[in-house]
């Protein structure tokens, strides 16, 4: 099955920019897909466009998850989290948002803070953690609703890279254990191939896939 399918998609800013397109691009249930690209190609309008967040100027595109109502996942490189706000208290925002009562939303919280090694930190505010573990509460956030898809935008890249490494590895080991669609854009070669099944390549010039490497491993 399908999860997501674009047929020449184009992205024209209302200043004129021509952001992507025309882009044609088929991502399977299940599948780990890799955007890579330098700044400007238009990643990050390909992942805007894919969450609905913006519409296409051209083409047809047809996401699974958007049509049958189930919520997508965002983690940005910022962590966007609330200041004033427990890591508990920002991971629970979506369920609130969905009149999710506190009692029942409370067991679902636990539960994406455990995946993503941050029960310790519950009760914490997002100042007091490091940059790494905001990052995991961001996917937590993104993960609580049970989202079909969850796409990142570029968002490791602002963390040394020892942090990025055990981010990787925890990443992977959930993406296997949940199943799910993921998109991952990002600017690292040795990222993309070590994460993804599939890296899509992005040239800059407008939103043409240059190149696709599908990444063939041992394991099933
Ligand atoms: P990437 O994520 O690959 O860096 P983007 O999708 O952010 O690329 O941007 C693609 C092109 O569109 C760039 O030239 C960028 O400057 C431009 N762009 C991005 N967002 C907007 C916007 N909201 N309005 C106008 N131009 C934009
Ligand atoms: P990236 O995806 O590379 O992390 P952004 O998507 O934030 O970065 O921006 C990519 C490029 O798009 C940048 O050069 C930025 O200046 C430009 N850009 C973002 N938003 C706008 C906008 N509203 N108008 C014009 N250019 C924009």
């Amino acid at each position: 099955p399908t999860a997501v399918r674009l047929r020449g998609v184009t992205k024209v800013y209302d200043n004129g920019t021509v952001a992507l397109g025309p882009l044609d691009l088929d991502i399977r249930k299940g599948e780990f897909v890799s955007l890579l690209g330098s700044s400007g190609c238009g990643k990050s309008t390909a992942l805007r466009l894919i969450a609905g967040l913006i519409a296409p100027s051209a083409g047809t595109l047809d996401v699974a998850a958007q049509s049958s109502g189930h919520a997508i996942g965002f983690v940005f490189q910022e962590p966007t989290l609330m200041p004033w706000s427990t890591i508990r208290e920002n991971v629970r925002l979506p369920l609130k948002l969905a009149h999710m009562p506190d009692a029942q939303s409370s067991a679902r919280v636990n539960e994406v803070l455990a995946q993503v090694g941050l029960t310790e930190f519950a009760g914490a505010y997002p100042r007091e953690l490091s940059g790494g573990m905001k990052m995991r509460a961001s996917l937590a956030r993104a993960l609580v609703t049970e989202p079909d898809i969850l796409l990142m935008d570029e968002p490791f890249a602002a963390l040394d890279e020892i942090t990025r490494f055990r981010l990787n590895n925890d990443l992977l080991a959930l993406w296997r254990e949940l199943g799910k669609t993921v998109i991952f854009v990002t600017h690292s070669v040795f990222e993309s191939v070590y994460l993804s099944q599939r890296v899509v390549v992005m040239t800059s010039r407008p939103g043409r896939v240059s190149a696709e490497c599908r990444i063939v491993s041992a394991e099933p």
